[in-house]
């Protein structure tokens, strides 16, 4: 029987205390290609991603009980081992808390970030726990009745009718259009915990620096005064949570929620066939069964599974509304979509690995269909212009570095396709944009994954240094992006 088969058949939506954050290791980053493509029911996070680790590579998962004793037994000895993580283990029982009741208090008080405070706050930080889903509404009122933060209503309701909020932070305090050119969101994987948190904190950070003319600390990493300005006047645009349907369903319930919660296309009596994985909705090579190799699942078709691409590209109201962002401020250049769990920073393109010879070798050409995505052939590669990969790979190592140098832990700059491929995502899309429609700005699209590997529910104190280093990331981002560059020269 394939390992597949025997696994379709454990439970596919396990609660958060069943499962157990484990590493696969192997020598050869092939071996790890291989088993991802024999074992796709496993869960590895927003994607499969492998890290290299002293003389091997290793490769983080979920997995049960059940699925451990069965790989321990299975695998070839030598080839390919399972450990689990036992530094993780400890969240079972130490997980942040989700925070009770409103820190806001309906808008009237502020979010105050960390950067402008002494590290004895920290532990006020981690008691109050990770905000939950009507404190991120709350406190962008909070970030609006203190500094004029402009906050805007996206136009389509959520399934479950809940509303998306965001906000633009400028030097002007003023929403002008074409002066936006950094656009940051999080929360489209409702378990990813944190991840509003560190947006809301970041531009809590600026708007309370400016206005009190002083700069940011984050561990070892320092920013003045003028890089806050600097960085304000770049223009952002921000979502913190682009999911409110499932992260408050996960936040009720636990169960490592990672999609929407639209209902469509489940089956009767199972939970875990309701939703769309929103970051495969993107009209990125979004019909992958068309566009990649048959041997490949960048996404899935199976309303069941975490990866469900949903019924039509920007089929659901979430991806919409980040669609329409791009539409309402038409000169963002740089973006990230925030996510966890894994220390990467990744850079386009998650489809196939780049190359930048062979401009017929694109997502756009369909000569090419059914040869994407296999990583370790040379039939297919994706196109990228040299310069812009110059530059994004030049972004992706100064923003990592930044982290790193907070002092907290590693961050890895990788390109997205890493080990497997990925459709429907909104940095990819973000980035083929101008590839497909050279009248459109372009675009640098990016996946941040803060957090220790597949550790979704973070510990008080992980929490808050992802706040500290993520923090540390977004200011080296847009400051980086400024000196590269915020405007399309070739459309300007
Ligand atoms: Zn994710």
């Amino acid at each position: 029987m394939k390992v597949s088969t025997l696994l379709s058949l454990l439970p596919t939506a396990a609660l958060a205390h069943d499962l157990l954050s484990v590493a696969f290791f192997a020598k050869e980053k092939t071996q790890l290609l291989d088993f991802v493509s024999d074992n796709e029911h496993i869960d590895y996070g927003c994607r499969p991603v492998v890290i290299p680790s002293n003389n091997e590579h290793k490769l983080h998962a979920m997995l049960t009980e059940e699925q451990v004793h069965h790989y321990r037994r299975s695998l070839d000895a030598g080839a390919i081992r399972v450990e689990t993580l036992d530094h993780l283990n400890k969240r079972q029982t130490a997980t942040a808390p989700i925070g009770k009741g409103d820190r806001f208090k309906g808008g009237k008080v502020a979010p105050r970030g960390l950067g402008n405070q002494k590290p004895d706050v920290y532990g006020s930080y981690q008691r109050a726990g990770i905000l939950n889903a009507d404190e991120v509404y709350t406190a962008l009122k909070g970030l609006e009745k203190e500094y004029g933060l402009e906050l805007f209503k996206a136009p389509y309701k959520t399934f479950e009718g809940n509303t998306v909020w965001g906000g633009v932070a400028n030097k002007a305090e003023k929403i002008k259009k074409g002066k936006q050119h950094i656009y940051f969101t999080s929360g489209i994987h409702a378990r990813e915990r944190g991840g509003p948190d560190n947006l809301i904190y970041f531009i809590s950070d600026l708007l309370y620096a400016n206005k009190h003319r002083k700069g940011l600390t984050y561990g070892n990493k320092t920013y003045t005064n003028s890089d806050v300005k600097k960085a304000l006047g770049a223009g952002i645009v921000f979502i913190p949570m682009t999911n409110p349907d499932g992260v408050r369903h996960d936040q009720a319930n636990s169960n490592l929620w990672r999609k929407n919660r639209n209902p469509a296309s489940s089956v009767s009596g199972i939970n875990a066939s309701v939703g769309v994985d929103l970051n495969r909705n993107f009209d990125f090579l979004w019909n992958f069964t068309k566009h990649f190799d048959p041997s490949v699942s960048p996404a899935s078709t199976n309303s069941s599974s975490q990866a469900f691409y949903g019924t039509a590209p920007f089929s659901e109201p979430e991806t919409r509304n980040m669609k329409w962002v791009y539409d309402i401020f038409p000169k963002i250049r740089w973006f990230i979509d925030v996510h966890s769990a894994a220390g990467t920073l990744l850079y386009s393109w998650g489809d196939d690995i780049n190359q930048s010879n062979d401009p017929k070798q694109s997502q756009f050409n369909p000569a090419y269909d059914g040869k994407r995505g296999v990583v370790n052939d040379t039939l297919y590669r994706e196109y990228i212009e040299e310069e812009d990969w110059y530059n994004i790979e030049l972004q992706a190592n100064r923003t990592t570095a930044a982290m790193v140098s907070v002092g907290g832990r590693t961050y890895v700059p990788q390109q997205a396709v890493g080990l497997y491929p990925t459709s429907g995502a909104s940095d990819d899309w973000a980035s083929s944009r101008w590839y497909g429609d050279k009248k459109l700005n372009k675009v640098h699209g990016y996946t941040l994954e803060f957090g220790y590997p597949t550790n979704f529910y973070p510990t008080a104190e992980e929490y808050v240094q992802n706040i500290i280093d993520t923090n540390a990331g977004f200011m080296e981002f847009i400051l980086t992006a400024d000196e590269i560059g915020l405007k399309d020269e070739r459309n300007e």
